[in-house]
């Protein structure tokens, strides 16, 4: 499924959403629409999101096959640090060399020594470490930009970027707006929908998720009422304020879920397999794309979840999260 070392690599596919937006397909995981990327064609060439480091090359073949120069794009923007976001920035900054990667200011030092965060995600990834994600390589920290509240960057030409903390499904997760075009690209913070999803699914991992953080997040991308949502897992949800709306009463009902089967037995086990019974019928298989069950399972598996929100009620329980 990921390709091997000696493997030529295969552009990602580029296209065009408008004359200044493409849509990047990354090819995480060797497979098509697991992680988008977004090329944002502005006199400042900006790249948000470009995947993990195992597919890197497959990105930055597609954006110089598209045409644009390396000494050209001006910014990489990553949502947050998972390394289905952000493993590749390294190499991305190698080989685009006055890209300023931009970050949540907590991913700062993980990006400048990743060695805490490729262990952990080793840790977490076990054998879809090597074969899927692989390991960030270190940045200079001259080349990072840590987005601090709020953050603008200059994309040339009047048009601009506004950079914000939109915490809950990570705690380095920042929301990505462009107030010109209406366009927010709000990585994994408003959940995934996939081909074969009917409904949005929350993305609620661990170490970091948390309930009453993730909704006030979903709170603020509402107050700029956008004018398309774009999901990092994958692409445009519509209508966007109904959408932002769905993600808000879907995160409500996974967590009443969740805190149910939790308070029956705090097991994990247990409240992987409520939720299992509950959502697994969420994601169906689609005719002719064998991939539909698998990048799910990849991305926002059930467990996974459950992990999350069984450490946020135990948090919870003991006063350690935000009211
Ligand atoms: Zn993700």
């Amino acid at each position: 499924m990921s390709p091997r070392p000696d493997d030529p690599v295969r552009p990602s596919p580029i296209e065009a959403i408008r004359d200044d937006l493409a849509a990047v397909d990354t090819l995480t995981a060797g497979m098509t629409k697991v992680t988008a990327g977004f090329l944002l064609q502005t006199p400042r060439p900006t790249l948000v999101e470009c995947g993990p480091a195992v597919s890197i090359q497959s990105v930055i073949e597609g954006i110089r096959a598209h045409g644009l120069d390396p000494d050209d794009l001006a910014y990489l923007v990553i949502s947050h640090i998972h390394l289905d976001h952000g493993g590749g920035a390294g190499d991305v900054a190698e080989a685009f060399p006055n890209a300023t990667i931009v970050v949540h200011e907590v991913g700062v030092r993980h990006m400048v020594d990743p060695e805490r965060l490729n262990a952990s995600s080793k840790r977490v990834y076990g054998p879809l470490y090597d074969s899927v994600y692989g390991a960030c390589t270190p940045i200079d920290e001259d080349r990072i930009l840590g987005v601090g509240e709020r953050e603008t960057l200059d994309l040339g030409g009047g048009r601009r970027l506004e950079l914000f903390q939109t915490p809950g499904h990570a705690k380095h997760h920042i929301g990505i707006f462009d107030p010109d075009t209406g366009d927010l690209f709000v990585g994994d913070s408003v959940g995934v929908k996939m081909p074969g999803m009917d409904v949005i699914r929350p993305a609620t991992p661990p170490p970091d998720f948390d309930y009453v953080l993730a909704q006030r997040s979903l709170d603020t991308y509402l107050s700029l009422a956008p004018e398309t949502v774009h999901l990092a897992h994958y692409g445009a949800v519509d209508p966007p304020m109904e959408a932002l709306q769905e993600a808000k009463d879907r995160l409500e009902i996974w967590m009443e879920a969740a805190e149910a089967a939790w308070t029956d037995n705090a097991d994990l086990d247990h409240v992987a397999e409520t939720l299992g019974h509950r959502f697994a019928s969420e994601v169906t298989d689609v005719d002719g794309d064998p991939d539909a069950k698998g990048r799910v399972e990849l991305l926002s598996g059930i467990r996974s979840n459950a992990m999350g929100l069984v450490r946020y009620l135990d948090l919870k329980e003991q006063g350690r999260v935000a009211t």
